[in-house]
């Protein structure tokens, strides 16, 4: 069974309605360009083929029903009632505590997406919605922003919003924002609703242009894999918050409105005018944006094999300057390379979560078995280990 046989089925338990349709978005992985975003800068990420699925069908009535196969209970909510409950207004019947979390994240987009197009709730059809994925839930692979794109993608058709896909990503965002109330960026969203197959998407944090960057992976034999290493440090929101007032102090000590707006060639004069910490933080951003910028150029240039040491030196920024890296994320990405890894990197928010690594198809099972052992020799947790593919974004799948 996949997936989107799943969702099918979780949906024919709830209702004898026709299927109006199949829909989907992908989770993904950043190839280079970490903690750049809130810096308002370069992110290089990729939808990987790891999707969330959701089967529609319409309804009599005007409620949006919500079912997953994580969680037995369906959340059903009149449509009227969705912007009580996210928006928040004073003696609102629903709030947004009444709906358990996960539901937020589909109720949200809904929420979001009339908003957005400006369509009064009595003029859209009701829907019951059923999900499922094969995404990974918290391993840095955004399954939130998965849950995001398909709902959106569903409704833009079925409501007929006519939105755009740009527009649709910012609903996603909106909706984890403001009705689950995660403080997170534009790139997941982005990454995960306009991907293309064995492509990249280059997206400027500031303007949210975007442009898809082929990776070029299958010509070359090549493949990624994901070393999760299944570890998530207590101390990582209280690091990540820390790295965010390093970053502001840094710009404003700089007279910047965002380290976005510091080159590699102004980092003489950071040096003098801030303290040696604050100073290792900014010039890991600094060097990061210039980092994207090179990939992107050494990927239209060179190819992928190319790319090896931008990885590389992404990771060495992180733990020295950043120091957001733990020995798990490092021994994976220094076993990876002994195993004759072309790059690799951790990847996401770091004090913990995943690494990702560019190898040979013809060498996976090597790199796989020669990260498994150096975990063992070190006395880790075992991680998980798999290929992802740079895959397409949202879309119909039925
Ligand atoms: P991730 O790195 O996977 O995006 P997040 O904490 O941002 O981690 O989002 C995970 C949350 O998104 C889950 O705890 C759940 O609330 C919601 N979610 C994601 N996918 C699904 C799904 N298929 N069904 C129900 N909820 C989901
Ligand atoms: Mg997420």
């Amino acid at each position: 069974m996949t997936a989107l046989d799943d969702a099918r089925g979780l949906l024919a338990s709830l209702t004898d309605a026709p299927l109006a349709g199949v829909w989907s978005s992908a989770g993904r992985a950043n190839l280079i360009g970490e903690h750049t975003d809130y810096n308002e800068g370069y992110v290089l990420p990729f939808a990987i083929d790891r999707r969330t699925y959701a089967a529609v069908s319409p309804r009599a009535d005007d409620a949006i029903r919500v079912a997953s196969t994580f969680d037995p209970d369906p959340v059903e909510l009149p449509i009227a009632r969705l912007a009580d409950t996210f928006a928040g207004e004073p003696g609102a019947a629903v709030r947004r505590g009444d709906v358990p979390e996960w539901a937020a994240y589909p109720l949200g987009v809904a929420w979001a997406a009339l908003e957005a197009s400006g369509r009064a709730p009595h003029t859209v059809l009701g829907l019951d919605i059923a999900f499922a994925s094969d995404v990974p839930v918290g391993a840095g692979l955004s399954s939130s922003a998965a849950i995001e794109g398909a709902t959106a993608f569903a409704l833009d058709e079925l409501w007929q919003l006519g939105l755009e896909g740009i527009q649709l990503a910012r609903i996603g965002r909106t909706a984890e924002n403001e009705a689950v109330g995660a403080p997170t960026g534009i790139m997941d969203q982005v990454s995960s609703m306009l991907g293309r197959a064995d492509a990249a998407t280059f997206l400027d944090c500031r303007s949210l242009e975007h442009e898809t960057v082929e990776l070029g992976l299958a010509a070359e034999d090549l493949a990624l894999l994901v070393i999760d290493t299944q570890v998530q440090h207590a101390h990582s929101t209280g690091g990540y918050r820390d790295r965010r007032e390093a970053c502001e102090r840094g710009a404003a000590l700089l007279g910047v409105p965002a380290l976005r707006d510091v080159a590699v060639a102004d980092l003489d004069r950071a040096r003098t005018v801030m303290d040696e910490v604050t100073f290792r933080r900014v010039r890991h951003i600094v060097t990061e944006n210039q980092r994207v910028l090179d990939t992107v150029r050494t990927l239209r240039e060179r190819g992928p094999r190319a790319i090896g040491e931008l990885l590389l030196a992404s990771h060495a920024s992180m733990r020295d300057d950043f120091e957001i890296s733990v020995p798990e994320l490092d021994t994976a990405v220094d076993a990876a390379m002994s195993a004759g890894a072309i790059g690799a990197r951790m990847t996401g928010g770091g004090f913990g979560g995943a690494a990702i690594a560019l190898v040979e198809s013809a060498a996976q099972d090597r790199v796989t078995a020669a990260v498994t052992e150096a975990f063992a020799a070190a006395g880790f947790a075992e991680p998980r280990i798999f290929p992802v593919t740079p895959s397409a974004g949202a879309g119909r799948d039925l």
